[in-house]
């Protein structure tokens, strides 16, 4: 999707500073963090929001979860970390490809 924001970031086409990537996935700092760590965890395909994830596009959400201990340990999160997937404008949604965000760090306020 040529007017997608992180399709570009995937792309090379504005900067990103990368974490990980493989054939499914691409992991990149969050530009403007809401905590010591938050990375920004999203498919190479373009999906617009979780709840638009076609059977034939569903392993890449088990790509993007099992990736999570491994990228956390690299983020040297060894106590534990928070992951959350906006969907949709009631859900808080700002940028329409999917991506899920792993925070971590300082200790985070609850969640309840
Ligand atoms: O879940 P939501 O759509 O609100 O999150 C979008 C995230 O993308 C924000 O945390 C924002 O800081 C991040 N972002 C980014 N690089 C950009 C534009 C947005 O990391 N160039």
């Amino acid at each position: 999707m040529t007017d997608c924001l992180f399709c570009k970031i995937i792309a090379g086409e504005i900067p990103s500073s990368k974490v990980y990537e493989d054939d499914l996935i691409f992991v990149f700092k969050d530009i403007n963090p809401k905590a010591e760590i938050h990375l920004l965890i999203i498919p190479k395909e373009h999906i617009d929001r979780l709840d638009n994830v076609s059977e034939s596009q569903a392993p890449v959400l088990t790509a993007m979860l099992q990736k999570l201990p491994e990228l956390a340990e690299s983020q040297g999160l060894t106590d534990g970390f928070r992951t959350i997937i906006n969907t949709g404008p009631a859900g808080g949604q700002e940028v329409y490809h999917l991506h899920m965000h792993l925070l971590g760090g300082k200790q985070l306020p609850g969640f309840h």
